[in-house]
């Protein structure tokens, strides 16, 4: 892995000491686009460098969170899902039987809740919407 890879390079930005583990950890964040949990987080990280614990996955991905290049999600099911932090804002909508995140930008609907908020006098500043769902046919359902 000689790479930086985008995570490891915003820690390097920070100032943020950069252990081997906690690189293995920045770079299976940065590659993933599902939105994992530490658990899932942990079995990839343990495939790279079998000597990293889930205490250490812990700790580290709290530490990203707390220097905001992690966002940390609760959809519902009681466990913390994490994604990398960017400047393009999206949307999710959640399938409640798999767990399977898929992230969205409508205009409409962001023109909408602007509108909405005008309507109590507000100027929007910011939105966090989930849609929560099941997948009619299961087998179309996947992007
Ligand atoms: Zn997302």
């Amino acid at each position: 892995m000689p790479q930086v890879s985008r995570i490891e390079q915003q820690c390097i930005d920070k100032g943020m000491k950069m252990t081997a583990q906690r690189r293995v950890i920045a770079r299976v964040l940065s590659d993933a686009s599902d939105h994992p949990d530490v658990e899932q987080v942990y079995q990839r990280s343990s495939t790279i460098d079998p000597r990293i614990s889930i205490a250490t996955v812990y700790r580290t991905v709290r530490l990203f969170e707390e220097a905001e290049i992690l966002k940390r999600h609760d959809f519902g099911d009681g466990r913390s899902r994490y994604e990398e932090i960017t400047d393009e804002h999206h949307d999710h909508l959640i399938d409640i039987q798999t767990g399977r995140v898929i992230e969205f930008q409508n205009t409409e609907i962001e023109a909408l809740q602007e509108k909405m908020a005008a309507q109590f006098g507000f100027q929007l500043i910011g939105h966090k919407l989930e849609l929560y769902g099941v997948a009619l046919n299961p087998k179309k359902s996947k992007s």
